[in-house]
Parts: C-alpha cells; sequence; structure tokens
C-alpha cells in the first residue's frame, strides 16, 4: 500500500516543510506537537494534529510512546521524523518498523553504525572514503593515546565516539595536556550521550567543511547530488551554507560524488544521508555521516531542482530513485542564511511574540519558515525561526538578492540573526568565497 498518511515527528519550519511536500504528492499529514506549541503554523495547516506532552522535549518530541500512540490512533502509515529529536534514533526506527509504519529515513542498521563515530569511521574507510589520519577506532588507555599522538603529530582531537553538535571533543596542543583534556572530553561525552568511549584525530588547522548529499534506494542504487560549503560556523553550528561550494572543481565534485555513491550504492543505504568532509590543501578527509536530512537541504534542491522531501517519501514508498547520477544538472548557485531568534551578536536567545512579519519575496527567494504576526516563540527549542534561501545564477548574483532579500525581511519583536547576516555580506572574504571554519570566530573576535 503506498503512503497516504504522514505523521511529523517534529516541530517549526522542518514540520512545515514536510507538510508541504506531502500535500503536494496528495499525502495528508499528522501533526504531532508539545502544548507549547499548539498555535504553530504546520500544527494549524496538518490535516490531523495531536498533542503529545508538556513543553520539555524528553516528554513530548522525543517520547517514543506518545508518537506511536498518536500514529496509532490517527491511521498513519508513514513517520518522518525531520532533522534532530528522533532522527537519529535507531531504537525508534525499528520500534516505528515493528509497527508496520514506514520509516522515512535510512534502515535503523545504517543509523545505528553511523551514530557511532567510530564504526563510522571504519565503514567509510573500508568503503574507500579518505579518512582525517587518528587512531585505528576507540582508545582508553592513556599511554596508547600518546603513542598515536605523537605519530600523528600534535595539535590532535579527542571526540566522543557518541558525539554530536560539536560536544564531547577537546583539541590537544601538547601531550602534557593530554591526559586533563581527554578526561573533561569524557566527561562532557558521558554527561551528555552517556557514554565516554574516545578516539583520537589529527586536528587540522584551518579546513573547510565541505558535504555531499546522497540518497540510495536501499537496493544498492546510490546517487550525489553535489556538495554543500558549510564552512561559516559558530561553535560548530552552521550559520551560512552555499552550494556549490566556491572552492571544489567540476572534476573534484563529480570525483569525490561519485566516490560517495559507489560507497553508499555498496552499502545498500537508504534514503537521504549526507557526508561530511573536512577538506584542506585540495583534500578531503571523512569526518561523519548524517543519516537524515540536512537543515541546509535547500541549497541542493535550488541547484537541482529537486524536492529532497518527496525524493525521501518515493523511497520510504519502495519506489526507485526518481533520477539518475547522469540525469542530475548542476546550475547556479544558492545560499542560505539561518536565521534565528537571538541578539545577532552576543547571540543571547530572544524568544518572544512576533509583533509584526514581512517575508521578503521575488524571484528565486524562497523562505521556510512557520512564523506569522502574533505568533510567540517558545523558549524551549532550537532558536532557528526561518531558513532564507535565494537562488542566482552566478554566486554573484545570488549574493546581490540574498543582499536585496534581506533588506526586505522584517521580523519584529524579538531580535534575529538578519543584521548579523547583513554585516557578513559586506565581508570581502565572504563575497569571495575566501573563509574556513576558523572564520567566522576570529570574525566575531575582533569585532568585539
Ligand atoms: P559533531 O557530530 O559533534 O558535529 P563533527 O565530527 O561533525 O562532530 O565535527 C564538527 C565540527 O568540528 C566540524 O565541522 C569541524 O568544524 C570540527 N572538526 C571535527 N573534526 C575535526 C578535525 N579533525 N580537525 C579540525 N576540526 C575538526
Amino acid at each position: 500500500m503506498a503512503i497516504s498518511r504522514i505523521l511529523i515527528a517534529n516541530r517549526g519550519e522542518i514540520a512545515l516543510r514536510i507538510h508541504r511536500a506531502a500535500h503536494e504528492m496528495g499525502i495528508e499529514t499528522v501533526a504531532v506537537h508539545s502544548t507549547a506549541d499548539a498555535d504553530a503554523m504546520h500544527v494549524r495547516l496538518a490535516d490531523h494534529a495531536v498533542c503529545i506532552g508538556p513543553p520539555a522535549a524528553s516528554e513530548s518530541y522525543l517520547n517514543h510512546a506518545a508518537i506511536i500512540s498518536a500514529a496509532e490512533i490517527t491511521g498513519a502509515d508513514a513517520i518522518h521524523p525531520g532533522y534532530g529529536f528522533l532522527s537519529e534514533n535507531a531504537k525508534f526506527a525499528d520500534i516505528v518498523e515493528a509497527h508496520d509504519i514506514k520509516w522515512i529515513g535510512p534502515k535503523p542498521e545504517h543509523i545505528r553504525t553511523m551514530g557511532d563515530k567510530v564504526q563510522a569511521k571504519k565503514t567509510a574507510g573500508a568503503l574507500g572514503l579518505p579518512l582525517v589520519p587518528g587512531s585505528d577506532g576507540a582508545v582508553s588507555d592513556f599511554d596508547e593515546m600518546r603513542e598515536v599522538a605523537a605519530e600523528i603529530g600534535y595539535p590532535v582531537l579527542a571526540k566522543a565516539a557518541s558525539g554530536g553538535g560539536g560536544r564531547g571533543m577537546k583539541v590537544i596542543p601538547s601531550e602534557d595536556q593530554l591526559e586533563t583534556l581527554v578526561k573533561q572530553a569524557q566527561n562532557e561525552a558521558m554527561a551528555a550521550f552517556g557514554d565516554d568511549t574516545m578516539y583520537l584525530e589529527k586536528y587540522l588547522g584551518n579546513p573547510r567543511h565541505i558535504e555531499f548529499q546522497v540518497f540510495g534506494d536501499g537496493r544498492g542504487n546510490a546517487i550525489h547530488l553535489g556538495e554543500r560549503d558549510c564552512s561559516l560556523q559558530r561553535r560548530h553550528q552552521k550559520v551560512f551554507e552555499e552550494a556549490p561550494s566556491p572552492v571544489i572543481s567540476q572534476e573534484d565534485r563529480m570525483r569525490m560524488g561519485g566516490i560517495v555513491a559507489d560507497a553508499m550504492a555498496t552499502m545498500e543505504y537508504r534514503g537521504a544521508g549526507t557526508i561530511e568532509f573536512l577538506w584542506e590543501d585540495g583534500k578531503f578527509y571523512f569526518i561523519e555521516m548524517n543519516t537524515r536530512l540536512q537543515v541546509e537541504h535547500p541549497v541542493t534542491e535550488a541547484i537541482t531542482g529537486m524536492d529532497l522531501v518527496r525524493e525521501q517519501i518515493r523511497i520510504a514508498d519502495g519506489k526507485d530513485l526518481s533520477v539518475k547520477q547522469e540525469d542530475i544538472v548542476f546550475s547556479g548557485h544558492a545560499i542560505e542564511c539561518r536565521i534565528n531568534a537571538e541578539d545577532p551578536f552576543t547571540f543571547a536567545p530572544s524568544p518572544g511574540k512576533i509583533e509584526y512579519y514581512h517575508q521578503a519575496g521575488g524571484m528565486h527567494v524562497r523562505v521556510d519558515s512557520g512564523l506569522y504576526a502574533g505568533y510567540t516563540i517558545p523558549p524551549y527549542y532550537d532558536s532557528m525561526i526561518a531558513k532564507l534561501i535565494v537562488y542566482g545564477r552566478t554566486r554573484e548574483g545570488c549574493l546581490m538578492r540574498l543582499r536585496r532579500a534581506l533588506e526586505e525581511m522584517v521580523i519584529q519583536g524579538v531580535k534575529t540573526s538578519i543584521p548579523l547576516h547583513q554585516e557578513l555580506l559586506k565581508q570581502p572574504d565572504v563575497l569571495s568565497g575566501d573563509y574556513t571554519i576558523k572564520w567566522l570566530e576570529e570574525w566575531l573576535a575582533e569585532r568585539a
């Protein structure tokens, strides 16, 4: 039976994004929401809505039993987890499938493998992806760590196998600090993930963050949709993303894209995935794979003309990939600005009521957001309230259009990151595309 009703196990802009793709396919939607999100736009637009708990995510958006019950009660035949929350929870994916509900995501075994970074790195290495030099798997003994670190050379990075969101990670500049810093990273990892397994990696000095979008049909066919450059980051959080990367040649794109697509085909990977690399001196180094849709997926949609959520739903329904690699044409340039409800330069959160809202528009301007005038942004969740995605035939045209679109966006009542993006668009390095993962923090430090 084809999917006819999708439960959206998420909130905010991504819930709306999924609702839109579903309705464009003639599929009904079920919104599940916490008491804090009763007034959310996607809840209003969905065909069915179920309140699944109080504001705390642990009791609502992460509550397996409440979500499965909501799916059973409303007769949903598929669940889309969006990003964050349960999207990379293999156990939840198993439970969904055990209830004969289609999981719009990768096979649980692949979520599990890639969720453990030590396993992920081993798998990636075996599939022929270039790795950051480092320990061969997990290390727990300090003498062994010192040996490995001496071999790869300082500075090294201690990383948690279960890490995510930049937590459980410490740069170790020299041997005398190794034990102290690893212990700190272990404590952080234990507190955040309940697992203090660590591994060591060469700390790359000034790389760019380049990630490839992949799709597999779960039966041995896979494609890549090129790369995104997400180097403008603050505290390992992406702020501004573009596709294609200003530094990757078409030759490198197709070479590396071919390698990742082959790897996914060999794994029999199913659905959407992102393979993240650091890129330095013309070389790619695998860091991790995300087994879900990414926040920044619209820039890939803009340059390929493909609807990635539609593709995810089709694959979950057992259909073939809608395109072959040779049919994919990359055209033009796209940039996404993440707009958060926070002070643009101190980053202090700024939840509250939207007094006035005017969305940017015009040719090649897309805003993914559930905002409306009168809406109150709850303080309990992520601060991202909108994504502005702009397309241009050239990078230069895209930057001009982005500047124009940012001028048009008006969000009153809370502070937002719009002024930060406007300031970034005045920086020669941003305009020329000459930035690495260090750039934004260094610029912010100089500005302060
Ligand atoms: P997480 O899952 O916590 O996001 P990642 O492995 O994706 O962890 O790394 C997050 C960010 O940390 C990267 O985008 C990059 O900025 C930095 N980073 C990770 N590994 C390295 C490394 N070996 N050298 C330098 N920076 C790194």
